[in-house]
């Protein structure tokens, strides 16, 4: 052969000892990283391909790989191992299986493989659209009204996009296949390209004479009314699938889907964790101390709630069932987690204050603490000297 071929190991960038998994790794990534689909028109990306192509036919397949590691590509070429004499076949046989084993499930499932006739029945594409919606309308589902503009079959032409009285007609180009096939030879055999047809874009058919009314696509857009029924516990940025809504689908295919994504709007004092929420309640300093009732904002309504005697700022409390409930099952329903914060007062009366004073005289004396610590310091270094002036700590 007059190229010189890469050995294929290098080619996958692989080891000689490479197992099966690393092989096919290896290959999964060029072929994604090279494939005509990925690169459109880029010829060196082609060869890189057909060439990582051809390594992992060989390194897959446990017997080659075998004649390979023996006979290098020698094993290959003509007369050698019997393999070279027809090229390469990617039409089918060993790039077939390859084909079906590794784009099967990086392309989707083939759904845009180009070997795949695109003039049969298919599903529209579905539509995105969003609507906002509050808080407690997420917690409780709400039904609600979008406008969108939606393609339906034009009833002039009956969705064929040719004039009434004329009928499209099947494509010269492709014979109404919808794609073109044509074959170009490459240094290890034939390479069949399959593409959609250019003159009918896939659809098989032409019109001659375009349908007044939808000019000739086939569609008539029309602005429609839909109703979106939003589940109770929905979450930001969740969406609603309404079947049937989306763009109408060719050759006889359903339509897409409607997707809707509710966007619910922020709370002035609840917060939302998956099925939870969450709230601060102000607590005043004596309820927090003596106990009491407080009034709670859940989004049920106000309840009454008994806080307990010695409350400290920052306790979590739990109202159990007062969460959100679930998309599965409404009646199972998170919880609310409500923080007291013990609330200092900013303001407040002479007479308050001097109350406040009594308090903490009976409760360790705090106003004075410090004092006491100074003073009693004062008194310590005073000892030797007698004149040092002292001011009246000693009011009590
Ligand atoms: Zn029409
Ligand atoms: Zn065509």
């Amino acid at each position: 052969m007059a190229e010189q071929k890469r050995d294929y190991y290098e080619v996958l960038g692989v080891d000689k000892n490479a197992d099966e998994a690393s092989i096919k790794k290896a290959y999964r990534t060029l072929a994604k990283k090279y494939h005509p689909d990925m690169n459109p028109g880029d010829k060196e990306a082609e060869v890189k391909f057909k060439e990582a192509s051809e390594a992992y036919a060989i390194l897959s397949d446990p017997e080659k790989k075998r004649q390979y590691d023996q006979f290098g590509h020698a094993a290959f070429e003509n007369g050698g191992g019997g393999y070279g004499a027809g090229g390469f076949d990617f039409n089918g046989g060993d790039f077939g299986d390859i084909f079906g084993d590794i784009f099967g499930d990086f392309f989707g499932g083939g759904a845009r493989s180009s070997r795949r006739p695109n003039n049969g029945p298919t599903k529209g594409a579905n539509i995105r659209a969003s609507v906002r919606i509050t808080f407690e309308e997420a917690v409780f589902g709400v039904d609600k009204e979008i406008e969108l503009t939606l393609k339906d079959s034009c009833t002039t032409c009956h969705g064929t996009g040719a004039k009434p009285g004329t009928s499209p007609e099947t494509c010269p180009k492709c014979g109404g296949k919808g794609q073109v096939v044509f074959t170009q030879q490459s240094f290890f055999g034939t390479v069949r390209n399959v593409q959609t047809c250019p003159d009918c874009g896939g659809t098989g058919k032409i019109v001659k004479e375009k349908c007044q009314d939808c000019h000739g696509t086939g569609y008539i857009a029309n602005r429609k009314k839909i109703q979106v029924s939003i589940p109770a516990g929905i979450d930001n940025g969740q969406s609603v699938r309404i079947r049937d809504k989306g763009e109408p689908g060719s050759n006889g295919g359903p339509r897409g889907d409607l997707l809707v994504e509710v966007i619910v709007q922020r709370h002035p004092i609840f917060q939302r964790q998956e099925y939870n929420i969450f709230s601060t309640v102000p607590v005043s300093f004596p309820i927090a101390a003596m106990g009491g009732e407080i009034v709670i904002d859940t989004v049920d309504g106000r309840v009454i709630y008994d806080v307990k005697p010695g409350t400290q700022t920052d306790t979590r409390v739990r109202l159990k069932g007062k969460g959100v409930p679930t998309l599965r099952n409404k009646e199972v329903r998170g919880d609310h987690y409500v923080t007291l914060v013990v609330q200092v007062p900013d303001k407040i009366s002479h007479e308050a204050k001097e109350l406040l004073k009594q308090y903490d005289a009976l409760t360790g004396d705090s106003l004075n603490a410090a004092k006491n610590v100074t003073a009693a310091k004062e008194s310590e270094d005073s000892k030797d000297t007698k004149d040092k002036k002292k001011k009246g700590f000693w009011k009590n």
